[in-house]
């Protein structure tokens, strides 16, 4: 008998929506005329030094796997670099879990601590995998929307507003993916006075906090007053250090949320690649020069992509992280979809709808300058013609 697969898939699973960013980048697969400002990934090649720990590894012989936890010599070198970083101090053999990246990190917890019909509060627009995230651990994910009047920071009386008795969790990202938004300080000392007063676990995914551009330290909420004992912070290696492929990230936070944590990841992925661990020690102890090149360079990248946005009529604020920029296209009279959709079939540039991000992405574009200059500067000249014959 042939299998009938309608109604096998889990329903949680069905009901998924297909990212709103792989939908729209199906129509790119196989072409080569495009110039592509949609992946959220670094154009850059892992820094050599990185690279030659993990060839240095495999010549080693390093090919088990290794403690759940991950490698104890890669939660030292974590837990030194968070402390010096985001000024936090966590006990690598009890608060540390080193995890498949940052995406890992996110699943485990949600898993870990909702209980069916548990809200998840996010500010959006805001990454992809958040709202399945929590729907796969069967929570209720509910976005709290940010404005660009606010570029884009959480507003702490919304947040406040939308907060109910089954509110259980509050995911923050700042840098954002996709606005490029940094909370104030003052903003977060907020957040974190209404964290406290419900007794909310904050889930706080930092994995742009080193790309950062306005000279002013990256300030983690876990570092605030009373935060530390309800947040778990995610880190990772892909952003900063380019290294995505590596797949490599980690969790600090409470002792019991990182055991609950542990047993699904002992099950589930028993322990993120030994290569990857051993390259990563390399990138925290070894890694900052090269990261902070390549940071100059998104810099340099931005400024010019945000002038040229704004002179060509796409109303672009200077975001502060992260390698995203999120002009407001709404005064073209399209959608978010419709322009994006124009301006690929039309000029060859692939940007993201606002609306991949959530309902309150419309009248946005998301453009990635994790991008070469050249591809940038004919990025912008195809924009304006495309602008050209909007108006
Ligand atoms: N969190 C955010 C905000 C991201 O933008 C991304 C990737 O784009 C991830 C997490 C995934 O990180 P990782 O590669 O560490 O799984």
């Amino acid at each position: 008998m042939i299998m009938n697969w309608q109604n096998k898939i889990a329903e949680q699973v069905s009901s998924i929506p297909r990212s709103g960013i792989r939908e729209f980048f199906d129509l790119v697969t196989g072409r080569t005329d495009i110039i592509s400002l949609g992946v959220g990934e670094p154009d850059f090649v892992t820094p050599w030094n990185i690279r030659e720990a993990a060839i240095y590894s495999l010549e080693k012989g390093h090919t088990s796997y290794t403690s759940n936890y991950g490698l104890e010599s890669l939660r030292r070198s974590i837990v030194k670099y968070v402390d010096g970083f985001f000024h936090v101090n966590y006990d690598p053999l009890r608060e540390v879990l080193v995890t498949v990246g940052v995406s890992e990190a996110i699943d485990l917890a949600l898993r870990a601590i909702l209980n069916p019909g548990d809200e998840v509060l996010y500010h959006e627009p805001c990454y992809v995998s958040y709202a399945p995230s929590v729907n796969m651990a069967y929570g209720v994910a509910t976005a709290v929307p940010t404005s660009k009047r606010d570029l884009f920071a959480l507003n702490p009386e919304l947040l406040e507003a939308s907060i109910t008795p089954r509110t259980k969790v509050l995911m923050l990202n700042f840098p954002t993916n996709p606005t490029g938004a940094v909370a104030p300080v003052e903003t977060l000392q907020e957040i974190a006075r209404i964290c406290i007063r419900h007794d909310l676990i904050v889930l706080t995914d930092e994995i742009y906090s080193e790309l950062r551009y306005d000279g002013k330290p990256h300030v983690s909420i876990a570092s605030l007053p009373g935060m530390k004992e309800r947040t778990l912070l995610l880190h990772g290696f892909s952003k900063a250090f380019a290294m995505t492929g590596f797949r490599l990230g980690y969790a600090c936070g409470p002792e019991p949320l990182i055991s609950a944590m542990m047993k699904i990841h002992q099950y589930s992925m028993l322990c993120a690649p030994i290569t990857s661990q051993e390259a990563a020690i390399e990138a925290l102890e070894n890694g900052t020069s090269a990261m902070l090149k390549m940071r100059e360079s998104y810099r340099q990248r931005r400024d010019y992509l945000v002038k040229r946005l704004n002179e060509i009529g796409m109303d672009c604020h200077l975001p502060g992280g992260a390698f995203y920029v999120f002009p407001d296209i709404s005064r073209f009279g399209l959608t978010s979809k419709e322009f994006a959709t124009r301006l690929l079939m039309e000029k060859q540039v692939a940007a993201v709808p606002g609306t991949a991000f959530g309902a309150s992405g419309e009248g946005f574009l998301r453009c990635c300058y994790a991008t070469a200059f050249d591809q940038i500067k004919e990025a912008c000249n195809r924009m304006e013609h495309f602008v050209e014959t909007l108006s």
